[in-house]
């Protein structure tokens, strides 16, 4: 069989991953990402040249922020790589003579994801970075949406006195639990804004305690929405901020299970229950991607879960889903 290479292409670098036939992590090389659709290609390249066997096929998959129509291989707004539109499909098949499947970085993790977890039939792969946003994944195959805009689920908003948001609105998840925007109202330079305000929060700062609420029921209020949207039976926490580990998921589970005491309704769905961290140690982009770029049936064209699954993706994917 062909080595299933997957890259998840951020906005700082490129990490490109070999799969063993197994699954596992067989090879893996990190590049700072360039700015600019040929800097961003030729990094691309350069990765996929680093760990691809010179004596086998191979596929490829790779995931990128941005929006990505299903089947367009055309990626657009990745505006933290300094795209605006690229045929990155077209321009890596150029490059390396094989064509990848191009699918959105945290769609790519969210397969990552159900492949780590192999024991959840369906999940959300809910990013908590600088902005947030939901990949949903049913046996194995991501669900994308008609326009491939599924699970954009930062810019709902829950509390219409809330902070401003960058989107218009105000009280947007995004706008309470977004690394971005608790950075900005924040104020204070870190590295890790999110975690300064937590430590702060723990040194009696009220400021920070405040803002660290707000987090807390962002987070919580976005479970809530997939779990009542998909049905999911997990919502994996990833992405930057979800390294707070316990800090984050205990308070969000504590909310959860009060917002469902006077619900019998809420409480049968245990909520609180179905909130997951995601595995340490595994790149889940990078290996999601590779996933994707094996099975381009299911990541290529297919706007369902449905229809995805009538296309009989591949295998092994759907047995890890
Ligand atoms: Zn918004």
């Amino acid at each position: 069989m062909s080595v299933r290479i997957g890259l998840d292409v951020g906005g700082t670098k490129i990490l490109a991953v070999a799969l063993d036939d197994d699954g596992g992590v067989a090879a893996s090389v990190r590049h700072p990402t360039g700015w600019g659709a040929d800097a961003v290609v030729d990094g691309i390249a350069r990765a996929i040249g680093d760990v691809a066997p010179s004596d086998a096929p191979i596929s490829i998959g790779i995931g990128i922020p941005g929006q990505i129509a299903p089947g367009s291989g055309v990626v657009h707004h990745a505006l933290n790589l300094g795209i605006d539109e690229l045929d990155i499909v077209a321009a890596v098949a150029a490059r390396v003579g094989v064509a990848p499947v191009v699918d959105n970085d945290v769609r790519a993790a969210a397969v990552g994801a159900a492949s780590a977890l192999p024991e959840l039939s369906s999940l959300a792969y809910l990013n908590l970075g600088t902005g947030i946003a939901a990949g949903l994944v049913s046996l194995g195959a991501p669900w994308l949406g008609g326009r491939g805009a599924a699970g954009e689920i930062g810019h709902v908003s829950i509390d219409p006195t809330g902070p401003q948001c960058r989107c218009g609105q105000r009280g947007c998840i995004e706008a309470l639990a977004g690394g971005g925007a608790v950075a900005e109202r924040w104020g204070r330079p870190a590295a890790l804004p999110v975690r300064d305000v937590f430590d702060a929060a723990d040194a009696g700062d009220t400021r920070a305690q405040a803002l660290r609420t707000d987090v807390h029921r962002g987070v919580a209020a976005a479970v809530q929405l997939l779990i009542l949207t998909a049905d999911v039976d997990a919502v994996v926490l990833g992405g930057g901020v979800a390294g707070l580990g316990s800090r984050l998921s205990d308070p969000v589970r504590d909310l959860l299970r009060t917002s469902a005491s006077a619900s019998p309704f809420l409480r049968s769905l245990r909520l609180d229950e179905r909130v997951r961290t995601a595995p340490d140690g595994v790149p889940l982009g990078a290996v999601g991607a590779a996933l994707l770029g094996a099975a381009p049936d299911v990541a290529a064209a297919v706007p369902s879960i449905h229809a995805a699954t009538a296309a009989a993706p591949n295998p092994e994917v759907a047995a890890r889903g």
